[in-house]
């Protein structure tokens, strides 16, 4: 084994309305012969939408050459792998096309007015970065007037690149004729990027730029406590990737940057504007808690094949909760609309009888089979994790208060964990929130975790919400 191979991906769409990517990926070896046969795969999935998404069923056209532009067979081997034969070769260049035809967060879509690609869908990757380690360089190819959004830096070439597969992966582009716009918080930059399509045009960017520069600030303060709060901002840089589709509503994180997408009837009522705000909290609270604070399941990610993890009730349930509750702490959400949705959630779960027989821990471990894939009998036979951890998250936080005489709250248990264990980088051990809670608080809570998180059955939060006078 020697040192990390170098990957060069050129990305084009010469014929946009076919919604056709043209990926030409070139992989040297820094010293001796490339590996013969290079088995080159693509991910399943996407970090952070935990469902087999078999995007290799979108590539077409493999071919590859060596560095001598001899033609080399590439042949299929699994069903997101392809081998290539050489002999000897130092550089080989594989071309490839991906069709990009589904409007979403964690797919591509190419057409005329813009291009939005993530890692997993389209980075062919050769086997031997598992073990060597990757430099990349990603140049897209783009007509006049259109810039390139992403989080990744530019090297000395002008192209963005990555040191390692985790950071390739995870730094989606928006390409198109973008306006830029951008914010500063703590001395940390903040860049815009929208899809400049035609509902786009519709919709108050300067007002949605500064509620999503408060909600940053509200934030960092959350992260930092009694520390600065600029230390709470572990990025240079951070890229929000709009798009603006009818009938849509999606978020993925990523480390230094997210995907969102929403329909512009969303921006039409209070609620729906309140919505918008909610998924920017939401997927922006993720850089610290997923993406940087991790559960031991999800600590170092298989790209192939599903990974487990008991604890999204937390990671994704306790974010739910977190962000309308930032919405609130920002001033953004009234007292009253805070308390609406919060009825609203508990009414929601209270009509979900397949809490009843699936544990919030298990939907937790089964979300690649049940939540990502919910059919006739989903609503009988198990409970959204994002739902009923939201729930739970705010009961524990009124239990937390309580029980600690009001000293302490679930602000300290998300403080915890990103300065003990996501800055450190320590994971989160699967059976481990029980103990972060009482080491954050100086409370314990097993009792309410074995009950609402470990064992099917419906929540009662009727005394716990008599603590603080509701019902
Ligand atoms: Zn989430």
């Amino acid at each position: 084994m020697t040192g990390p191979l170098s990957l060069r991906y050129v990305l084009d769409a010469p014929q946009p309305q076919s919604h056709l990517l043209e990926v030409e990926l070139t992989v040297t070896s820094p010293e001796g012969p490339l590996p013969s046969p290079l088995v080159l795969f693509l991910p399943t999935w996407a970090p952070g939408s935990y469902l087999i998404r078999e995007y290799a069923r979108h590539v077409e056209g493999v071919e590859a050459s060596d560095g001598g532009g001899r033609a080399r067979a590439a042949r299929k081997v699994r069903k997101n792998a392809w081998s290539v034969e050489h002999d000897g070769a130092r550089r080989l260049t594989v071309r490839y096309r991906v069709y990009a035809g589904e409007v979403s967060v964690r797919t591509n879509h190419v057409d005329p007015t813009h291009r939005f690609w993530n890692g997993p869908a389209t980075y062919l990757v050769p086997e031997p970065c598992l073990e060597r380690g990757l430099r990349a360089a990603v140049q897209p190819l783009l007509p006049p007037g259109w810039s390139a959004g992403t989080s990744l830096p530019r090297g000395p070439d002008g192209a963005f690149v990555a040191d390692d597969l985790d950071t390739l992966m995870d730094a989606p582009f928006e390409c198109g004729p973008m306006t830029p716009r951008s914010f500063e918080v703590h001395g940390r930059r903040h860049d815009v990027y929208v899809w400049a399509n035609r509902h786009a045009g519709s919709i108050d960017w300067e007002r949605l730029t500064l509620d999503s520069r408060r909600l940053v600030e509200t934030e960092a303060a959350l992260l930092a406590g009694d520390r600065p709060a600029g230390e709470a901002l572990p990025y240079d840089r951070y890229a929000f990737l709009w798009q603006v589709s009818p009938r849509s509503r999606g978020g993925l994180e990523h480390g230094e940057s997210c995907a969102l997408l929403v329909s512009p009837t969303m921006f039409q009522t209070r609620g729906g504007y309140l919505d918008v705000l909610s998924l920017v909290a939401h997927e922006f609270l993720h850089l610290w808690n997923v993406k940087r604070i991790r559960p031991a399941g999800l600590a170092s990610l298989d790209y192939e094949r599903e990974n487990h993890t008991r604890l999204l009730w937390w990671f994704e349930g306790g974010t739910s909760y977190f962000d309308w509750r930032v919405l609130r702490l920002a001033w953004l959400a009234t007292p009253r609309e805070y308390a609406d949705h919060l009825a609203g959630e508990l009414a929601r779960l209270a009509d979900t009888p397949g809490g009843r027989v699936h544990a919030l821990a298990d939907a937790s471990f089964d979300a690649w089979i049940k939540a990502y894939r919910p059919d006739e009998n989903a609503l009988n036979s198990t409970v959204s994790y994002y739902l009923k951890g939201e729930v739970v998250c705010a009961l524990l936080d009124l239990e937390i208060r309580s029980r600690s005489q009001g000293l302490r709250s679930l602000d300290d248990v998300m403080r915890h964990l990103w300065w003990e264990h996501g800055h450190p980088g320590l994971p989160v051990a699967e059976d481990g929130m029980g103990e972060v809670i009482a080491r954050s608080t100086g409370v314990r809570v097993d009792d309410l975790l074995e009950r609402w998180v470990e064992r099917p059955g419906e929540v009662d939060a009727g005394p716990t919400l008599a603590l603080v006078g509701l019902r």
